[in-house]
């Protein structure tokens, strides 16, 4: 299930000490991706076991407030993860599940366990194709809408990518998400994508991004948006 770990992280779980796990493989084909191994080829990876963490948390009590699990795309390992999940909790850790909402039944499962959520809300239910994911769309929907009841807990999130998104985009996905907390944007990295034509495309200048953020966060009558560096 984890291919992936980074021990410790500042960042991952706002005002916590985390560390973040990655699961193999996703069901989407985001073309800004930034992590195309571990989407299209996880085997290259060794195998993260769930032992070595729970002990590596067992010794670090006090000094680990908060596991992340990231991918890829958490929820396809609802099986194995769930139960992983329910010893971490029982330890007295915090735990955030980043998905991209593909799969509104396991959002479901996990609802009661997990204490912040990393949503991607990528473009316009209308435009999911664009990511491979035509037939999650709904999902997607529903997932988000379940998502808004507790906006506390959950951290909305698009890559701003400028083939899928502009103001008249950004501002209709904003219609969506008016009753969240946050709304984290980052901005699209040519550094490194799962489709190579991507690495081709250029970011939108980050003065263009904070003008749209602007606009959108007056019209929300709220700081809805918040821009995370890329
Ligand atoms: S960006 Fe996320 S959802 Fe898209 S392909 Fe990569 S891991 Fe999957």
């Amino acid at each position: 299930m984890f291919r992936g770990w980074q021990k410790v992280s500042y960042i991952e779980y706002p005002g916590e000490i985390a560390t973040v796990l990655f699961t193999a493989g996703c069901n989407f084909r985001c073309p800004y991706c930034h992590n195309p191994e571990l989407v299209k080829n996880p085997g290259i990876f060794p195998e993260v076991r769930e032992e070595e963490v729970l002990q590596y948390l067992e010794e670090r009590k006090g000094l680990i407030d908060a596991v992340c699990v990231t991918g890829g795309e958490p929820l396809l390992w609802e099986k194995e993860l769930l139960p992983f999940l329910v010893q971490v909790k029982e330890r007295g850790f915090k735990i955030k599940v980043d998905t991209n909402g593909s799969s509104y039944s396991s959002f479901l499962t996990f609802k009661g366990i997990v204490d912040l959520w990393g949503i991607d809300y990528k473009v316009p239910f209308s435009s999911y194709h664009l990511v491979q994911g035509e037939k999650e769309a709904q999902s997607v929907r529903e997932v988000i809408q379940e998502a808004l009841e507790i906006p506390e807990k959950v951290e909305f999130r698009t890559t701003i990518f400028p083939p899928f998104h502009h103001k008249k985009t950004l501002r209709e996905m904003a219609k969506d998400l008016k009753n969240a907390s946050t709304w984290y944007w980052q901005n699209f990295n040519p550094f490194k994508t799962l489709d190579k034509e991507a690495q081709k495309v250029a970011p939108y200048p980050l003065a263009l991004l904070q003008q749209w953020q602007d606009e959108i966060n007056r019209e929300a009558g709220k700081d809805l948006v918040v821009i995370r560096p890329s």
